[in-house]
């Protein structure tokens, strides 16, 4: 007998009828003889709609603490909802809020990190024959005792920091797909199914924006070592796993050559805005100043790119990337430094679009970076800025040229299969 985490997200609840077939595959899982934890997502676009109306009331941001009330409570309704069906077909379910469930964070509201995690009553629960299922996404502020939420799609960092602290044998995350593709099926229809992926190459997806899985969640697994199995709750089919160990990952063909470059996938990502801090005084001090205060407004950004200076005036831009919901905040906190600093303007735009192309052994692959250029340039896509890693190019474009972008580069690292990728629902939102 082993313990599974099982994660529903939003798609895979939309509706009564789609709570109904979760149950069901609960129940199947729990008849063939395994403890199961569930922890569910709020249904369908429950998330988004309770932003648009919270929108609709305050013209500024709406107060921190308050919104995440709000939003929590979209997955206090499909974990009640769940555990109903659940009693309906015969089992035995009760479900538990995050600060039920132990889910202990800091106090940034809208996007708290876990500090402890100590799920008792879910211990009880299944030790007495029940179903647990766990509100994802929420949990409790250590410290001011408030209810927090973890940032968009966090409630896969839910199920997995469950999976840890009950020492699960595998986390199970269920979703709209069959599992991680070489690109989003829903942009790419001809992508590729992954069967295994490391926890490394995941990791630069995730954090490229492919929202298949929350980044801390691909984080959090490979620190405690949690298997992940990505699947659809649509189908039976055999989904992707993440693997903790990069070793277990490398299937080479016989007769390929040992160290060509291995490409997992293409990633892209909508929800950056660039921002730019035009006419800084080029001294030494300046971006380190720039930096503080966007660190201060809690802001993580992305890429970075710092102009060559005017030697007609001794000043220089500074550009980077940061998420959309953390403009406002950057903003603000720059221009109250704006003096202090010295900058002329801030200029900012949201209508871009990153691409990543992400895989083992890139850099030292020369070749890489002309096919990623030139299939960029044959389908007339203007590159604003660049960044590098071991196993990662990405750039920023004009958002309306982003998916054309992805396809290219899709195709021009030959990753396109004949077989349509299957999405079962969702409304990619
Ligand atoms: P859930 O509501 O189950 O958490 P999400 O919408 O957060 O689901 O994530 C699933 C979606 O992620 C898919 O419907 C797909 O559009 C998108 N996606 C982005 N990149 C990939 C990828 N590389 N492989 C599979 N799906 C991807
Ligand atoms: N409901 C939250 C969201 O839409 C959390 C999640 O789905 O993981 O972002
Ligand atoms: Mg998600």
């Amino acid at each position: 007998m082993s313990l599974i985490v099982q994660k529903f997200g939003g798609s895979s609840v939309s509706d009564a009828e789609g709570i109904k077939r979760v149950a069901r595959r609960i129940i199947d899982t729990k008849s063939a003889g395994h403890d199961v934890v569930v922890v569910v997502s709020a249904m369908g676009d429950t998330t988004d709609e309770l932003l648009d109306l919270a929108g609709q009331l305050t013209t500024k941001k709406a107060p921190a603490r308050e919104m995440d009330m709000l939003l929590s409570a979209g997955e206090r309704i499909s974990m009640a909802l769940l555990a109903m069906a659940i009693d309906g077909l015969g089992a035995k379910a009760a479900s538990f809020t995050g600060s039920q469930a132990g889910m202990m964070t800091d106090a940034i509201h809208g996007k708290a990190r876990v500090i402890e995690v100590s799920p008792k009553r879910v211990r009880r629960a299944i030790d007495r024959g029940f179903v647990a299922i766990v509100a994802g996404f929420q949990g409790m502020s250590k410290e001011s005792r408030d209810i927090t939420t973890m940032g968009r799609g966090g409630s896969d960092t839910t199920a997995v920091a469950m999976a840890a602290a009950l020492g699960a044998d595998v986390c199970e995350i269920y979703t709209d797909v069959d599992g991680i593709y070489t690109a989003d099926p829903r942009v790419v229809p001809t992508a590729r199914k992954i069967d295994t992926i490391s926890s490394e190459e995941m990791l630069e997806m995730a954090a490229s924006g492919a929202k298949i899985l929350h980044l801390r969640c691909v984080e959090y697994a490979r620190r405690f070592g949690v298997p992940l199995h990505v699947r659809s709750s649509f189908s039976t089919n055999e989904g992707t796993w993440v693997l903790p160990s990069p070793d277990d990952q490398i299937k080479i063909q016989e007769g390929e050559p040992l160290e060509q470059p291995i490409i997992s996938g293409v990633a892209h990502d909508r929800s950056e805005a660039k921002v730019t801090v035009v006419g800084v005084p080029d001294i030494p001090g300046k971006a380190a100043h720039i930096f503080r205060v966007i660190a201060g407004a809690h802001a993580n950004i992305d890429m970075i790119v710092q102009n060559v200076s005017r030697s007609d005036t001794g000043r220089t831009d500074i550009s980077f990337t940061l998420p959309m919901v953390d403009g406002e905040a950057v903003k603000e906190a720059l221009r109250s430094s704006q003096e202090e600093i010295g900058f002329q303007e801030i200029s900012y735009n949201e209508n871009v679009g990153k691409l990543s192309l992400i895989g083992a052994g890139m850099r030292s692959n020369p070749g890489v970076s002309f096919t990623f250029f030139e299939a960029l340039h044959q389908a007339g896509v203007n590159v604003n800025m660049i960044s590098t890693s071991e196993i990662r190019i990405s750039i920023v474009t004009d958002a309306d040229k982003l998916d054309d972008a992805v396809r290219a580069i899709h195709a021009a690292f030959d990753l396109d299969t004949d077989d349509e990728a299957t999405v079962y629902g969702g409304t990619g939102r």
